[in-house]
C-alpha cells in the first residue's frame, strides 16, 4: 500500500489531526511552549480523547487494533505543528503501548494496555547512559535480585531520559546478569520515577524542547520483580526485545517526526518566498529560490516513500532492520539539508523570533543523532547486508 493511494481511514485520520492542530496549536502557543521547554498535558488529554493512543494496541486490550502506518501518520501530522504533542503521543502509544503489546507479560498487558490506549499512562526510554550512546549493549546500570527473588535493586545512571520528570514509568534497560554474557544479561524493568532512591536532573538542550531530557540517578532503588518487562520470562531477554521490534520502530518514529517538521519548514519557506518582495518582485520569482524550494519538495517526496514503506513493513511483521535504518539515515540527513535550505529562503528571519523556522532548524539538526546516529544506521545496513569487515564487540 505504501506506493499506491493512501487508505481512506488514514486520510480521514489525517484530516482530524490537521483540524486539531489548526484549532489547538496556534503558532504563538508553539513558540511559547518551545521557550518554556514544556508541553500542555491538558491538550494531550484532548488529543487522547480522539482515540489515537490505541493505534498500537489490539482491540482485545482496549486499543483501536495495531495500525503502525496510521500511528506514523498521526506523528507526521502532529509534527507539522511542532513536536509538542507528537512527543507525548510517542511516549504513550509507542514507548508504552507498542512495547508492552510486543513484550509485556499477560498480566502487564491487562493492567497497562487499556490505560495506555486511553492516554492515561506515559513512558520514558531509559537506554542511554553517560558512557553509553550508540553502544547500548554496554549499559552499566545494574539490576540485582533479592535472595528470595521477589524484589530487584537498581543502581546506576541514565542520561537523556526524555520526560523522566512527568512519566509514570521509565522503560529502563539494565544489566541483569554476569558482565561476560554481553547480550544475554540485559533486561527491561518498569520503574516509576518517584520511587525512593531516584534523583532526576534536567539537561538544557536546544532541540525537541517539548520537554526536558534528564539525568536519572538510581541508588538502592527497589522495585517488585513483577515490574520486569515480560515477567520472569523476560529476565535477561532485554536485548532480544530491543533488537526484536523496538529499535526498528524507534527509527520509524524519529523518521516520522523529522518528516513532519521538515514539511512544516518547507511550507513556511514556500509561503514566505511568495510574500517577501525584493528587487521589485516576490523572491519566489528568483530562480535560485524557486530551485531550492523545488528541490526541497522533491526530497520530501523521497522521504515520504521511504518512511511509509518502512512503516508498512513493520506493520506487516516483515523483517525491516535494513529498511528502517535506510529510512532513518536518509530522512534525518535530508531533514538537515531541508532545514538549511529553507532557513536561507527566510534570510535573517530564518534565525529570528516571530517565525517557526529557527525552531525547525534546531529540531532538524538533532535528528541524525537522536534514536541512533547516522553512522550507527550505516553500520547496521552494511552489517545486515553482509559487507565483509564487520566489527564484532
Ligand atoms: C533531545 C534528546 C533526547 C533524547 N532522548 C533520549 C531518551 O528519551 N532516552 C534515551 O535513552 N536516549 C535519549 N537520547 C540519547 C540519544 O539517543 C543518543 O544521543 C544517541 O543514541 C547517540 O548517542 P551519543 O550522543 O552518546 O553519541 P555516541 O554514541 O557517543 O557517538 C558520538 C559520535 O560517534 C559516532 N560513533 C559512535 N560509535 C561509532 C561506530 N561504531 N562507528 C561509527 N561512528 C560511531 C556517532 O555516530 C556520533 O557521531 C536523547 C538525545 C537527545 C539529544
Amino acid at each position: 500500500m505504501y506506493f499506491t493511494e493512501e487508505p481512506e481511514h488514514i486520510r480521514q485520520l489525517r484530516d482530524v489531526i490537521r483540524r486539531f492542530v489548526a484549532a489547538e496549536m496556534p503558532p504563538e502557543l508553539r513558540r511559547r511552549l518551545d521557550r518554556e521547554h514544556r508541553f500542555p498535558p491538558e491538550l494531550f488529554r484532548k488529543l487522547a480523547a480522539l482515540g489515537v493512543c490505541g493505534l498500537t494496541i489490539d482491540e482485545a486490550y482496549g486499543g483501536q487494533g495495531r495500525d503502525l502506518v496510521a500511528a506514523v501518520a498521526v506523528i507526521e501530522e502532529l509534527c507539522r505543528g511542532g513536536a509538542f504533542l507528537a512527543g507525548p503521543f510517542i511516549h504513550c502509544a509507542f514507548y508504552g503501548g507498542m512495547n508492552i503489546s510486543e513484550n509485556g507479560s499477560e498480566e502487564q498487558k491487562q493492567a497497562l494496555l487499556p490505560r495506555l490506549a486511553r492516554g492515561e499512562l506515559l513512558f520514558a526510554y531509559g537506554l542511554s547512559e553517560p558512557e553509553v550512546g550508540g553502544d547500548l549493549a554496554s549499559v552499566a546500570t545494574t539490576a540485582t535480585r533479592s535472595p528470595d527473588g521477589r524484589t530487584i535493586r537498581i543502581d546506576g545512571f541514565k542520561r537523556w531520559c526524555t520526560g523522566a520528570d512527568w512519566v509514570d514509568y521509565i522503560y529502563c534497560l539494565v544489566r541483569s546478569g554476569p558482565p561476560e554474557a554481553r547480550y544475554k544479561n540485559l533486561s527491561f524493568v518498569l520503574i516509576p520515577p518517584k520511587t525512593p532512591g531516584i534523583r532526576v536532573h534536567p539537561i538544557e538542550h536546544a532541540n525537541l524542547r517539548y520537554t526536558l531530557s534528564s539525568d536519572v540517578l538510581f541508588e538502592n532503588v527497589e522495585v517488585p520483580a513483577s515490574q520486569i518487562v515480560g515477567g520472569e520470562a523476560g529476565w535477561n531477554r532485554g536485548w532480544r526485545m530491543l533488537a526484536g521490534r523496538a529499535l526498528d520502530v524507534e527509527k520509524i518514529e524519529i523518521s516520522a517526526v523529522t518528516f513532519g517538521i521538515a514539511q512544516a519548514a518547507v511550507e513556511e519557506a514556500w509561503q514566505y518566498a511568495q510574500d517577501r518582495k525584493q528587487f521589485g518582485r516576490p523572491i519566489s520569482g528568483h530562480q535560485a529560490i524557486r530551485h531550492a524550494l523545488a528541490e526541497a519538495r522533491t526530497k520530501l517526496e523521497a522521504c515520504r516513500l521511504m518512511l511509509y514503506r518502512a512503516a508498512w513493513l513493520a506493520q506487516t511483521n516483515q523483517p525491516c532492520s535494513v529498511e528502517t535504518s535506510m529510512a532513518k539515515l536518509f530522512i534525518a540527513e535530508t531533514g538537515v539539508e531541508i532545514a538549511l535550505a529553507c532557513q536561507r529562503v527566510l534570510g535573517a528571519y530564518g534565525l529570528a523570533e516571530g517565525h517557526d523556522m529557527e525552531r525547525h532548524v534546531r529540531d532538524l539538526l538533532g535528528m541524525p543523532i537522536v534514536g541512533g546516529s547516522s553512522n550507527m544506521q550505516k553500520n547496521n545496513i552494511a552489517n545486515r547486508l553482509g559487507l565483509a569487515g564487520e566489527e564484532r564487540a
